[in-house]
């Protein structure tokens, strides 16, 4: 492999392929290096796709793409252990053209699209591992992959290669990931015939339902699950920050387990047959974690950016959309002759004009003070339970009297000043 190519893209998940697609689409001659057997086979995401940006790549992409279901109702549940605060939306039209977003499986899905880059003349090799970037005179000028004469060359390089990117620590880019930065998250894959999950979750044919838990999901530990409607199957999975699941000494595959026979959860998932289990990391550190992106014929996209929105469990979106950036700065860079870090900055520039900075600015603190004051997760969601339970309630009090006890009961527990602080320190981390 000694020839040469004006882009490699380094992995092909939602980010690699969204700009190797684009850099071939527009003429350049790109060679796109996957470790799966295929693309998506090593893949893991709990399954929401979003139209937007996907659409910004393939208009239309669904009427081809191996969609699992349009979702019209995203719920979430604050658990306890018999009982959950419910929140959600329904909306009839986003089960109509053009959509909001969609459950997949990535096996499927990441296959499809890379298909699509090979349509545009994208070379796509499998089962090969980039081992290292090669740089010369402070240049990366092509990478070293675990084939025989496997060194290969372009003008620019891009790692899309996931979360803990191994190719932007070599360059330095990319210090070691902190145990509170990611989170561990397990899944499995349940099957279940169609009709069923259609009734479990109050859905027809063409329509999916999400559902997200807090608090006893995670043992009262930051992080979240998830339950989501596929056409035969379902997806449920929980995952907390690594340093969470060290202090509290939780087992992965304990909470999974501890979270399919949940009094609450378990009918959605009865007589199930289960398919696959998946663990994966997800970068968790948003805004302050984000490495160097840019270098000499370097950029770096997706999960191996940190390109995660935690609180909206927004990814995937991120990595297409950092990856198309990525693929017009390098189609500019083209014109001009130009692949010097320099020129490449255009990538940062675009970047921060983007919804990928703004968001991830605008939460920059969230992650972290969930992570120091745990009480949002351990006290307060319990409390609020039992008191949405009392409230509820219907014994004869008077509601006065109930809202007045309900008072009572958080001041005892943590006291006004103590509750208002908690209250402005959450506002400040999401406002
Ligand atoms: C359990 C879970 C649930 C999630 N749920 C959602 C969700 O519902 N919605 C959402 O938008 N996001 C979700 N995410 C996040 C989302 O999956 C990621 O943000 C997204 O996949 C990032 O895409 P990427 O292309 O940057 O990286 P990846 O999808 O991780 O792709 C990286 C690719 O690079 C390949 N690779 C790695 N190293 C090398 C190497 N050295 N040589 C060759 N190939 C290499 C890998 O095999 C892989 O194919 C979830 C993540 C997890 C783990």
């Amino acid at each position: 492999m000694s020839e040469k190519f004006d882009v490699i893209v380094v992995g092909a998940g939602p980010a690699g392929t969204a700009c190797a697609y684009i850099c071939a689409k527009n003429g350049l001659k790109v060679l796109q290096i996957e470790r799966g057997e295929y693309p998506g086979s090593k893949n893991v995401m709990g399954g929401v796709l979003y139209r937007k940006q996907m659409e910004e790549i393939i208009p239309d992409f669904w009427k081809e793409a191996p969609i699992e279901r349009p979702i019209i109702e995203q719920r979430m549940m604050m658990l306890e252990k018999e009982s959950a605060v419910t929140l959600g939306y329904k909306g009839l039209e986003w089960g109509q053209e053009p959509y909001n977003n969609f459950t997949i499986l990535r096996a499927k899905f990441d296959q499809w699209f890379a298909d699509k880059g090979v349509e545009e003349g994208v070379l796509l090799i499998n089962e090969t591992v980039v081992t290292e970037c090669l740089v010369e005179d402070g240049k990366v000028v092509g990478v070293r992959t675990d084939r025989p004469d496997g060194d290969v060359y372009a003008d620019v390089v891009v790692l899309a290669d996931g979360v803990n990117s191994l190719l932007a620590k070599q360059l330095g880019f990319h210090r070691e990931l902190r145990p509170e930065e990611v989170a561990l998250t397990v899944m499995e894959v349940i099957n279940l015939p169609k009709d069923t999950i259609n009734a479990r979750f109050n859905i027809h044919d063409n329509q999916g339902c999400t559902i997200e838990f807090f608090g006893e999901a995670t043992k009262g530990n930051i992080g979240t699950a998830f339950l989501y409607t596929n056409k035969d199957s379902v997806n449920i999975g929980v995952g907390t920050t690594l340093s969470s699941m060290i202090q509290a000494k939780l087992k992965p595959y304990e909470l999974l387990d501890q979270l399919k026979n949940h009094p609450i959860v378990q009918p959605y998932l009865e007589g199930g047959e289960s398919q696959e289990y998946l663990a994966h990391l997800i970068p968790e550190g948003g805004y302050h974690a984000i490495p160097k992106v840019v270098g000499n014929g370097v950029l770096v996209v997706g999960d191996a950016a940190q390109f995660v929105n935690s609180i909206h469990r927004e990814g995937s979106n991120m990595a297409m959309a950092s990856g198309k950036l990525a693929a017009e700065t390098i189609i500019d860079a083209k014109a001009k002759g130009d692949f010097s870090e320099s020129s490449l900055n255009q990538y940062q520039m675009s970047l921060n004009n983007s919804f990928i900075m703004k968001d991830l600015e605008k939460y920059k603190d969230a992650t972290h003070t969930f992570e120091h004051y745990p009480e949002y997760f351990k006290d307060y969601l319990p409390f609020m339970n039992k008191a949405v339970g009392q409230f509820l309630t219907v014994d004869g009090t008077p509601k006065k009297d109930k809202q007045k006890e309900i008072v009572r009961e958080l001041k005892a527990k943590k006291g006004t000043i103590r509750v208002l602080k908690d209250v402005y320190r959450v506002w400040k981390a999401v406002r």
